[in-house]
């Protein structure tokens, strides 16, 4: 455990969190940058770097990855007015999801983003129908395939598998007719994602190789030309104690192998990687602080203002064993770990547990504690209305400076959603 931790760019924790209050997500615009520039270093200059919104919608986060050079991989009409609003050029953008309805699709039209990434046949007819109504000739299709072959080293497989997403394999290699029959959109290219948290070099280019491979195979049997491929992504950083962040330098080494050929028999065709976890977790430290210190039985308890309803990734879903995130005392960094606290937030559940058993310097209420890695798959992905608490602030530092990009949600915001019926029992 470093003091570094307890500041970000000059900007103490305990500054910002007086400042902004807590629970808050501090976010490092100096890691961000760093983490882009190292993946935009080790990548062929063929292929474009999208930053897939869902794992950090804010719009700051999203503008500050596109003044790098991201593009935006959107999943949402909000995902992509926020894309849209951020600056991002229509045609560094696609949009994907399994259950795109017509005003999504409308406003990919209108907005003439990249490509719509297809996930059914019933789609890209309605997508047709929706471009024919509008006379814009022919809107560009690329079309997400439920790969034949499956991979490990992801903790949520695809490939293989019956899954809502995408198209299977061996059913597009029928579509030859189907799609020629449609005279409103082009189909220019192949779309996949095998999966999230790939810790594995190996396993990414082996994915890569494959899914490059497919996308050749289905241009030739379907007859359309390769102008995109989306190879996904899906990198991983560690969370856990036994876990070891990507070997970059063997990934940068094998895409490029994987791409040199690919390139080489299709020039001009666009490669895009699809990244959300890996561009923006490290930045992240979720801030919360202490309010009660408590013993339990033998184990000692920490209760801070925060918890998993604004971090639900903490809770370890999925697997048997709860297994910590980095948490740092921000209080005290400097002192030697004291013992072992259970870190709890406000919920009344007993899952609300951020850390079980982490070795930390004393902790004393009113101290501050962070999570750490914690930049992706936060807020987004927890259920931040449970017990009415509402979503954190979130702020960025960036140039030494911090700045509030999003306001913590206030009861009257809550309240303003629901409506108190005049309940008329008289009669
Ligand atoms: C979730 C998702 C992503 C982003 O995944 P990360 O593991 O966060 O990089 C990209 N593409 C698709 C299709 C997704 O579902």
């Amino acid at each position: 455990m470093s003091a570094d931790a307890a500041q970000i760019q000059g900007n103490s924790m305990a500054d910002l969190a007086e400042r902004f209050g807590t629970p808050l997500y501090v976010y490092d615009a100096e890691i961000l940058e760093r983490t882009y520039r190292e993946l935009r270093d080790l990548l062929p200059d063929a292929v474009d770097v999208f930053y897939s919104l869902k794992a950090n919608p804010n719009i700051s986060v999203c503008a500050f990855l596109n003044a790098r050079g991201a593009g935006a991989e959107v999943s949402s009409y909000t995902e992509l007015i926020t894309a849209l609003r951020a600056g991002v050029a229509p045609r560094d953008i696609v949009f994907l999801g399994p259950g795109k309805d017509p005003r999504e699709l409308t406003a990919c039209v209108e907005a003439g983003i990249h490509a719509v990434i297809c996930e059914s046949l019933d789609e890209i007819r309605q997508l047709d129908a929706l471009v024919a109504e509008r006379g814009r000739g022919r809107f560009p299709v690329i079309l997400r395939v439920n790969p034949s072959f499956s991979t490990k080293g992801s903790g949520l497989a695809m490939g293989g598998k019956p899954r809502q997403f995408g198209i299977d394999e061996e059913e597009i290699r029928e579509y030859k007719g189907e799609l020629a029959a449609l005279d409103h959109i082009r189909v220019m290219g192949v779309h996949a994602y095998m999966g999230t948290r790939f810790l594995q070099h190996e396993d990414i280019v082996h994915n890569t190789r494959q899914i490059l491979a497919a996308a050749e195979d289905l241009a030739g049997r379907v007859g359309f030309p390769l102008e995109t491929v989306d190879f996904g992504g899906g990198l991983g950083v560690a969370y856990f104690d036994n876990e070891t962040d990507l070997d970059l330098a063997a990934l940068g080494e094998g895409l490029r192998r994987e791409t040199a050929s690919f390139a080489a028999r299709n020039p001009g065709c666009r490669l895009v990687t699809e990244l959300g976890r890996f561009l923006t977790a490290t930045a992240g430290t979720y801030v919360v602080r202490a309010r009660y210190v408590k013993e339990s039985r033998g184990e000692t308890f920490v209760v801070a203002d925060g918890g998993t309803h604004h971090h639900m990734a903490a809770v370890g879903v999925g697997s048997f064993v709860k297994r910590n995130f980095p948490i740092v005392h921000l209080s005290r960094p400097s002192e030697p770990p004291a013992q072992r606290y259970t870190l709890t937030g406000p919920l009344c559940t007993p899952n609300d547990v951020i850390a079980k058993k982490v070795e930390l310097p004393e902790v004393r209420p009113g101290d501050l504690l962070g999570v750490e890695r914690s930049g992706a798959y936060g807020p987004t992905a927890s259920p931040g209305l449970f017990l009415s608490h509402g979503y954190p602030a979130e702020v960025l530092v960036h140039h030494g400076r911090a700045h509030l990009v999003r306001d913590r949600d206030t009861t009257e915001e809550l309240l303003l959603k629901q409506h108190l019926i005049d309940f008329d029992d008289t009669q």
